[in-house]
């Protein structure tokens, strides 16, 4: 009986030591992908892209690209998230941690592949954002096609809001009253300036949020980063969101680590999360804790916003956080590295 406790006892201790050691290869080793949400198949691109001698930024190109022509969630891509005149304009970015240059887009209109544009700013031009109208026109100097990006889906989504008086949306200090009917709206004589969390936190949830943020890191260290999102379902014509904003959306250091967030890009933008959690694996802090004080820092000011950050350093250890609400206990990301034979789909409570 003792004896076969004491096998019992040396089995599970062997069986925790192989789970501790599959645990620290596979959050240590490189080439690394690791993308949020459970978009698997941008995944899956992104190795390959690696696998085939692509660069870093090759893969989270065509990494984020899949998600673009997959409509991952609907939140990413053409035909999702119908803004108040009912199109879906497109944020994208991508960053290259080596050189720490950018390439970004903002309320690109009628052009579906936006990383593939934002990528484009890299190569041909000096500059690093590119907005709106001006950016669809540089993308089509560049090569890509005009195409709508409306979809029988967004179009009914866009009725159903317009049917339910307009909500949620956008406005405050307007008349008419813009918590009650459609615009235009004016602006009110008196204007209440405190940020209202609360309703914020109603406006902008998981079921009409996400974004695709992507870090690779390759064999030898160098990381790139990128995003792209079609942003904030209903928003006002001109809203950009956290997404196509170096350090708020993603950003990339080979000397440190990279990191990608997704959720209100409202709120998140104001704390540039993506480049204070690699400020803070500079400093040594681990990708996890890394990524948790980052959320802790935009929760002090709005305990309920909706948001979540990805962190990989460049050993390859990565990590994530979520603020936990009500409908968001659980944040879901992606990892590949050589200790998967496919991409992995794990899972962070949110703190
Ligand atoms: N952060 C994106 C935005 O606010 C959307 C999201 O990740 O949910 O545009």
């Amino acid at each position: 009986m003792a004896a076969g406790g004491g096998l019992r006892f040396l089995l599970v201790a062997l069986r925790f030591l192989l789970v501790a050691l599959h645990m620290a290869a596979a959050s240590a080793a490189l080439p690394l992908v690791v993308n949020t949400w459970a978009f698997g198949k941008a995944t899956e691109t992104a190795w390959r892209v690696l696998q085939m001698g692509g660069s870093e930024l090759d893969a989270v190109e065509k990494g984020c690209a899949q998600c673009e022509m997959d409509q991952c969630d609907g939140s990413v891509g053409y035909g999702g998230s119908p803004d108040e005149s009912g199109e879906t304009t497109l944020d994208a970015m991508i960053m290259d941690g080596n050189t720490m240059e950018v390439g970004a887009v903002a309320d690109l209109r009628r052009v579906k592949n936006a990383i593939g544009v934002a990528r484009k700013v890299i190569e041909h031009t000096k500059h690093t954002l590119l907005v709106g109208e001006s950016a669809s026109l540089f993308a089509v100097r560049m090569g890509f096609p005009y195409e709508d990006l409306t979809t029988p889906k967004s179009l009914s989504m866009f009725s159903e809001w317009l049917n339910q008086s307009c909500q949620p949306n956008y406005w405050k200090n307007v008349v008419p009253d813009s918590s009650k009917s459609c615009g235009p709206y004016k602006k009110t004589e008196k204007v209440i300036c405190k940020e209202d969390w609360i309703s914020s936190q109603r406006r902008i949830s998981v079921h009409n949020h996400d974004t695709i943020g992507m870090i690779v890191i390759g064999e030898s260290g160098t990381i790139a980063s990128g995003t792209s999102t079609n942003g904030a379902i209903h928003k006002i014509p001109g809203r950009v969101g956290d997404s196509p904003i170096a350090g708020a959306g993603a950003y990339a250091d080979s000397t440190a680590g990279g990191a990608a967030a997704t959720g209100d890009g409202d709120i998140m933008m104001r704390f540039l999360p993506s480049y204070q959690a690699v400020e803070y694996m500079r400093m040594g802090t681990d990708p996890t804790v890394a990524c948790q004080k980052v959320i802790s820092r935009i929760r002090k000011y709005a305990p309920k916003f909706f948001g979540a950050v990805i962190c990989a350093n460049t050993t390859g250890s990565y990590g994530a956080a979520c603020n936990k609400t009500p409908g968001f206990t659980q944040f879901h990301f992606m990892v590949y590295n050589p200790s998967l034979s496919q991409p992995s789909e794990q899972v962070v409570d949110c703190i």
